[in-house]
């Protein structure tokens, strides 16, 4: 690819260690003008093919170093990453549409946390063993790599999410095909160069672009590839299932949510207030693990419904290299088609929308006025059963509603199909605890939002995932284990 960021960039598939170019290209668009900034591989099953062959030539050397010695390898791409942080968070920031802020604190400094927490961890929880005197023997299980992962990315967190995958992938000896999002590929373009530069083995990661329904689909159902890890929708997850149940694949899947915020009458508004407009707005409400409905005790409903919303309406967006703004622009024109559409629907359903899209205005320079912009919205009245309050928006809007007991709270927060994360906001530590065991998610965060230890399990039941990502849980995933017993006496 080319390196001037002001032309339009041409991104090349990574196989073996060589950019490989494609005669097919599809378009990227910078999504704070929308304006066409760079031109992907539109990749295929040949892309795919070629990518996968090259993994497989790569495992027997790659999964024959001991962890230490690939641990090596993936602290040197982390530092330099570390050093071309603001190179990174630029083009992070351009191609998503995210704050440059955002992506200087956020995204880039926890791709290299992955990087380095795998490289540290992993190599010392590969075995376990025990004596039994009584037959008279020991057992000892190795731990040993997969083959080939298939790793498939989502646009709201790129590098972020893709070193998430990559990192424990190859630490346990696996080699790696990966294929981030179509909309967002520029900095797992930049990676490999990184790997490049740090001589990193030649076919341990390849890295095939395209769109999910070709070069995704002819990954996940690949025969040579016995591991899937997947981050993105509910409706592509079920797809990736079905493919990778007939191979007998390991699969993980983190999925979508429609995660809940119980702010209950004792809590410290002030803090909650606080985190709660990250935990709605942040990343323009396009995490994963944004709170997308709030329901609030009814003792301070009508203090924190003026107060969320006054917060709702002072925040700033606009262009994401202004240090200023909150919120930048969304990933895409039909993204933001699909958010502003459920604000439709609230109405419909009789809701009311207290502040943003279609109540206030949004005044851009002229250079910003094609980009994907909206304000932070606010809904009430809506039912529990509406579009809104069921199905995931994934865009900077906040259902309220009022609840009188614990019971109802934990009831109808858990109403619903999805199951990733909620918080529970009281000052009460013996409410706190009784309600996080009641929610049916994978996180619970109480008094708090997003605070993350790798070493914690991280995912989703029922429709939000299959299975967790952390250390040990990664672990698990990326290796099969093997017991050997030994007579002894
Ligand atoms: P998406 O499902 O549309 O796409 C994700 C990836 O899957 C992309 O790389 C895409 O090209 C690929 N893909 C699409 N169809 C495919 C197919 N048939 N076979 C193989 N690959 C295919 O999701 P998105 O819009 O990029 O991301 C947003 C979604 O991701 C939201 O639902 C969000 O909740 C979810 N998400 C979940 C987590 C989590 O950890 N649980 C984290 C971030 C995002």
């Amino acid at each position: 690819g080319k390196d001037n960021m002001d032309d339009c960039i041409i991104l090349e598939n990574y196989i073996a260690g060589m950019f490989v170019p494609c005669k097919r290209l599809l378009d990227s668009h910078d999504p704070s003008t929308g304006k066409v900034w760079a031109k992907i591989p539109d990749s295929g099953k040949l892309e795919i093919d070629a990518a996968v062959a090259a993994a497989k030539r790569a495992f027997p050397g790659w999964s024959a170093l001991s962890a230490h010695q690939r641990a090596q390898h993936l602290l040197r791409v982390a530092d330099l990453l570390e050093s071309r942080l603001d190179e990174f968070a630029e083009a992070e920031s351009r191609d998503q549409g995210k704050p440059l802020w955002l992506a200087k604190t956020m995204d880039i400094p926890r791709a290299v946390l992955n990087l380095r927490h795998f490289a540290h961890t992993i190599p010392h929880q590969l075995n376990t063993s025990s004596v039994q005197p009584e037959p008279g023997v020991f057992n000892y299980t190795i731990r040993e790599s997969v083959g080939v992962a298939g790793l498939v990315s989502p646009w709201n967190l790129p590098l972020y999410l893709l070193t998430f995958k990559l990192a424990p992938a190859i630490m346990c000896g696996n080699t790696v095909v990966a294929k981030p999002s179509e909309m967002t590929s520029v900095t797992a373009h930049m990676l490999c160069k990184l790997l490049n530069e740090t001589e990193f083995p030649v076919g341990v990661v390849n890295m095939v672009f395209g769109v999910g329904l070709s070069a995704g689909a002819a990954l996940v159902s690949h025969p040579n590839v016995p591991l899937v890890s997947f981050t993105g929708s509910t409706i592509t997850g079920r797809h990736i299932a079905s493919a990778a149940a007939t191979h007998f694949k390991k699969v993980s899947l983190e999925m979508g949510g429609k995660n809940a915020a119980l702010v209950f009458s004792d809590c410290d508004l002030d803090a909650c207030l606080n985190t709660l407009k990250r935990s709605a707005f942040i990343n323009q409400g396009q995490v994963c693990l944004c709170t997308s409905r709030i329901f609030v005790q009814r003792g301070i409903y009508d203090e924190f419904l003026e107060k969320f919303v006054a917060m709702a309406r002072d925040i700033k967006v606009g262009p994401p290299t202004d240090p200023n703004v909150f919120l930048g622009a969304l990933n895409s024109q039909p993204h933001l088609d699909k958010v502003r559409k459920y604000v439709q629907y609230a109405i419909d359903d009789g809701g009311s929308v207290l502040c943003g899209e279609g109540v206030d205005n949004l005044i851009l320079q002229k250079e910003y006025q094609n980009g994907y912009y909206m304000r932070p919205t606010v809904i009430t009245d809506v039912g529990d059963e509406t579009r809104c309050m069921q199905e995931e928006i994934f865009g900077p809007v906040v259902c309220v509603s009022v609840f009188e007991s614990e019971g109802e709270a934990v009831d109808r927060a858990n109403n619903t199909k999805y199951g990733l994360c909620a918080s529970v906001w009281t000052s009460n530590v013996g409410v706190a605890h009784r309600v996080a065991h009641k929610l049916k998610v994978g996180t619970v965060w109480t008094n708090c939002w997003l605070v993350r230890d790798l070493d914690m399990p991280f995912g989703g039941v029922k429709e939000s995932g299959v299975g967790r990502e952390g250390t040990q849980e990664s672990l698990q995933f990326f290796t099969e284990p093997k017991t050997i017993c030994t007579k002894i006496v």
